[in-house]
C-alpha cells in the first residue's frame, strides 16, 4: 500500500515525497528508523490535497515540526510523516491591528521559534520572548503549548489556523485549543498552519534580559548533545529533574542513552544511542521515581512508530 500511496502523493503539485526516509535525520534525538514516506507540502492547496488523499486511503500519518519532542522507534514508522514546507515559513507584522500600540505577529506553521524571535527583536516587539530557547516550529509549539519559566504559547496566542482533511482552513481562538501546561486539545488530525500572537512595543532592556535567559540555558542545559530537552512534565509542585536525581539516576546509562549529569530531566544521546535505549531509560526513570517518591512522571516526549514490547 505504501508504494502506491507514495506514487499518488508524488503526483500532487508542490508536494515532495521521499521513500523510507530515516527519521534520525529529522529529530533532535538523532535516532529513529525510516518513515514509509516523508511528505513535504509546500502550499495550503498541497496540504489540503495531501490530507484528502491520506484520509481517503485511511493511511497512518503523523505531522512533524522540528522533531524536537518526538522519539521515533528504531524500526521506524510504517506510515506518512507530513511536514510543512516553504509556503508556511513567513512572519508578518501587523502594526496596530488591535488598536493603537496593540500589534499582531502572524506566523506560518513551519516558522522556527528562532526566526520568530529574530523578527520580534528586529521589529522591537514584545510578547513572544517567553519562548526563547525552545527549538520548536510554530505548529509544534502550539500543539505542545511550549514554554519556559517566563511563560508559554498560551500567554500571547490569539488564534491558530488549523486544517483538517476535507475542510477549509479555519482560525480557532486560543481559548478553544485547551492550552494547558505542555498540553492542548487540537481536533483529531489537525495540522496547525499558522498562529497569530498579540505583541506590543518592546524595550531594548527586554531583549538584553532575553540574552541573559539564553546564556543561563546554555550554562545549565546539555545543549551540545542530542536530546528532546525535558523528557518529563514537572508534576504539580515539584520538578521531575529533582525527583529523578533523588532516585539516584543522574548519570545513569542504558546503551548510548544517559540521564544527563547536568540536568536530570534530560536524557541525552551520547553518540550511539538507539531509540530503544532512550525508551528503556525513560521507563526506568518512571519506575524508580514511582518506587522512591510515589509520583508518576508524565513523559512530554511523544513516541512514534513500531516499538518492540519492552
Ligand atoms: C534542546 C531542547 C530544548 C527544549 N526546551 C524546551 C523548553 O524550554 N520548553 C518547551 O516547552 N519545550 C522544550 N523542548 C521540547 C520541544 O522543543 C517542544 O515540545 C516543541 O514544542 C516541539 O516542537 P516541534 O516543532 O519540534 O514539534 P515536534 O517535535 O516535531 O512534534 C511535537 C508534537 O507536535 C505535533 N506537531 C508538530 N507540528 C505540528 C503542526 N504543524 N500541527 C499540529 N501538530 C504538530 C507533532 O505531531 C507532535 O505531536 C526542548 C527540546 C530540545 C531538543
Amino acid at each position: 500500500m505504501m508504494k502506491s500511496l507514495r506514487e499518488r502523493l508524488a503526483l500532487l503539485p508542490d508536494v515532495d515525497v521521499t521513500a523510507d526516509e530515516p527519521m534520525a535525520r529529522h529529530t533532535t534525538y538523532k535516532v529513529g528508523g525510516p518513515a514509509g514516506a516523508l511528505v513535504v507540502a509546500h502550499t495550503m492547496a498541497a496540504l489540503q490535497a495531501t490530507l484528502s488523499v491520506l484520509y481517503s486511503v485511511g493511511a497512518p500519518w503523523f505531522v512533524l515540526g522540528n522533531g524536537s519532542n518526538v522519539l521515533v522507534a528504531d524500526r521506524g514508522f510504517d506510515g506518512v510523516v507530513l511536514m510543512l514546507g516553504r509556503g508556511f515559513g513567513e512572519v508578518a507584522v501587523r502594526r496596530d491591528a488591535r488598536g493603537a500600540g496593540a500589534h499582531t505577529l502572524e506566523v506560518g506553521g513551519a516558522v522556527s521559534v528562532t526566526k520568530l524571535l529574530r523578527v520580534a527583536k528586529a521589529e522591537k516587539l514584545a510578547g513572544v520572548e517567553q519562548l526563547g530557547g525552545v527549538p520548536a516550529s510554530m505548529g509544534g509549539a502550539v500543539r505542545m503549548n511550549a514554554g519556559t519559566r517566563a511563560g508559554d504559547v498560551a500567554q500571547s496566542l490569539l488564534e491558530a489556523q488549523i486544517v483538517v482533511a476535507n475542510a477549509a482552513p479555519r482560525w480557532f481562538p486560543a481559548r478553544d485549543l485547551g492550552l494547558a501546561y505542555r498540553h492542548s486539545v487540537l481536533p483529531v488530525g489537525a495540522v496547525v498552519t499558522g498562529a497569530r500572537f498579540a505583541v506590543t512595543d518592546a524595550t531594548d532592556a527586554m531583549f538584553a534580559q532575553l540574552d541573559e535567559v539564553l546564556a543561563y540555558r546554555k550554562a545549565t542545559q546539555p545543549l551540545q548533545m542530542p536530546s528532546c530537552g525535558s523528557v518529563f512534565a514537572n508534576p504539580p509542585g515539584d520538578a521531575a529533574g529533582r525527583l529523578i536525581e533523588a532516585a539516584g539516576l543522574k548519570g545513569r546509562k542504558i546503551g548510548g542513552a544517559q540521564v544527563s549529569e547536568q540536568h536530570a530531566n534530560w536524557i541525552v544521546n551520547t553518540g550511539d544511542a538507539t531509540a530503544a535505549d532512550v525508551r528503556a531509560l525513560i521507563a526506568l526513570c518512571v519506575a524508580e521515581v514511582e518506587a522512591t517518591a510515589g509520583v508518576t512522571l508524565r513523559p512530554e516526549v511523544q513516541l512514534l512508530g513500531d516499538w518492540e514490547v519492552l
